[in-house]
């Protein structure tokens, strides 16, 4: 295996991708060389930036230094002597219609160059491709896929297997599993720049989607031409590995400048908010003032060291466990990537659920209603609904004290000392839980786990309500209880929580309670109690 992660959060991981010329950490940027125009060099990529791995065109190489590359090998073409990833030309293709090469001839040409991680010429699908032209691509994909395990004569180069469909969710999902199906060390998506040009992040939530459950989990995903910094937190969340991208050139030629929230016109700036060596003691006038190869080079390196800088802030991120929060904080960039985001956390829950570790060192931030389908809550809800079975046949409901985690608090020492000293072995019928926001209900017995008491929360709005009523409703209703003892503080939260009672149509007892948790409320609730256990 060619790939091995260490360490993971939603769908992301932190690995080590291992090539016939060394390894390099994922997630990872491969910068786009073209040395045509390079406005930084290979060498400098690795030298002044630490790339361990770049990705240059295999047809633009055939095309400008033929088979002096195959003489020479890539590497030394290059001036690179980390990994060198080369694509096929399958976006030429995607562009100018035709390549006029066979994947035959692209195939050896790879391995006569000595590529490291090498991609079969697959067809890629068109933003504007009918269903039936969509379909083609990926069969004549999956054929060209099938034709290089005949064709290659070296067993040191990593094989990269695209997977096309387009904007046709279920025709990426056939794609992924034909190309699943041959001994690929990688796949790719295909195809989605367009999608990415015109900030459709909610398309390619589900092209990803349809490829990451129809491919083997242990290998590595690349997205083709994910190259702003912007996006690749969602990317990354989504479980892309590696990306490459032309990007931060393109961008410098055309006087953009990259941060990870957007793109801004170097004309259009006051202040170069970064501080990179470029951008430390310069202004945007002052890169306005020089020749234009000169700036563009200075963007080049800026827009680079803006993708490094988010990459390395996205690996702390899932290191820590707290990718959730930082995708959050970036979605906020831009309507699409929020919009992206909300798609994946509805639509995709269970399986970001699924992915991500159970485990986690630090609490959670809620910052709305949304949070709450993060997968740690998710977590909760599922095991609460689906495999919590209470002791006790009669509920009592008592609301959330100030202090958490409550079987630590004094409110908990009180209920307990009152409980069992007016009610003995009566006080095994009864099951406690806690009402409370943003978890809704909490049995005691899970009071201390995992986020239930680990959290910070910015305070109430109606979506907590919903999901606390819904909880409460199918948690009560699936339950072996007999009887519900609701002690309401009058809250907005305990009439909530009552309306949910009474619909799971259990026999329900409220006893109002402006300050439940006092000597002198406990002490009713205890009388209240063991009359009812008397009667029952
Ligand atoms: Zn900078």
């Amino acid at each position: 295996m060619c790939f091995e992660v260490k360490s993971r959060d939603l769908m992301a991981r932190i690995g080590v991708i291992e090539t016939k010329s060394g390894r390099f950490e994922t997630p990872a940027l491969l910068p786009v060389v073209n040395p045509a125009i390079q406005a930084v060099s290979p060498e400098e990529l690795r030298s002044a930036f630490g790339f361990e791995a770049i990705i240059t065109n295999a047809y633009i190489i055939m095309r400008h230094f033929g088979q002096e590359a195959a003489r020479r090998g890539i590497h030394a073409i290059l001036g690179f002597d980390g990994v060198v990833a080369t694509d096929s030309g399958a976006y030429q293709l995607l562009v100018y219609g035709r390549v006029d090469v066979g994947p035959e001839e692209v195939v050896a040409y790879q391995e006569a160059i000595g590529s490291d991680i090498a991609t079969i010429l697959d067809v890629p699908t068109g933003w504007t491709d009918s269903r039936e032209e969509a379909l083609k691509t990926v069969l004549e994909t999956a054929e060209r896929g099938r034709q290089l395990w005949s064709l290659r004569t070296r067993d040191d180069v990593l094989w990269v297997g695209p997977v096309q469909g387009g904007k046709f969710t279920d025709l990426v999902a056939l794609s992924a599993r034909l190309m699943s199906g041959m001994p690929f060390d990688i796949h790719a998506l295909g195809s989605p720049t367009l999608v990415m040009e015109a900030y459709r992040f909610d398309v390619l939530v589900d092209m990803i989607m349809a490829a990451k459950m129809n491919l083997p989990p242990d290998r590595p995903l690349h997205l083709f031409g994910a190259g702003h910094p912007m996006m690749f937190s969602l990317a990354v969340a989504l479980g892309c590995d590696t990306f490459d991208s032309a990007a931060y050139a393109i961008y410098a030629r055309d006087g953009r400048y990259m941060t990870e929230t957007g793109t801004v016109r170097l004309e259009e700036m006051n202040y170069l908010p970064c501080d990179c060596p470029v951008c430390v003691s310069r202004s945007p006038e002052d890169l306005l003032d020089m020749p234009k190869d000169e700036r563009t080079r200075l963007l080049a390196m800026h827009n680079l060291y803006a993708c490094l800088r988010e990459l390395r802030a996205i690996k702390e991120a899932i290191r820590e466990g707290r990718l959730w929060e930082h995708l959050a904080l970036r979605a906020r960039s831009h309507p699409s990537l929020l919009k992206a985001f909300k798609k994946l956390a509805r639509d995709y829950g269970k399986i970001l659920e699924r992915s991500s570790p159970t485990s986690r060192r630090k609490g959670i931030f809620i910052f709305s209603s949304f949070d709450l389908h993060r997968p740690e809550v998710l977590r909760y809800r599922e095991r609460l609904l689906r495999c919590f079975i209470p002791r006790g046949r009669l509920l009592l409901l008592m609301p959330y004290p100030e202090q958490k985690p409550f079987s630590r608090s004094e409110e908990h020492d009180r209920l307990f000392r009152t409980l069992l000293s007016r009610l003995g072995e009566g006080w095994r019928e009864v099951h406690l839980c806690l009402y409370g926001l943003p978890f809704g209900l909490i049995p005691l017995e899970l009071d201390q786990v995992h986020p239930l008491s680990q959290y910070e929360f910015s305070g109430p709005e109606e979506g907590f309500y919903t999901w606390a009523s819904d909880l409460v409703e199918e948690y009560i209703s699936s339950r072996p209880y007999t009887l519900v003892v609701l002690v309401s503080d009058g809250s907005r939260l305990s009439l909530v929580v009552r309306e949910a009672c009474v619909k799971s149509g259990l026999e329900l007892h409220v006893i109002e309670e402006a300050d439940p948790w006092s000597e002198d409320g406990l002490s009713k609730l205890a009388d209240y109690l063991a009359r009812l256990l008397a009667s029952a």
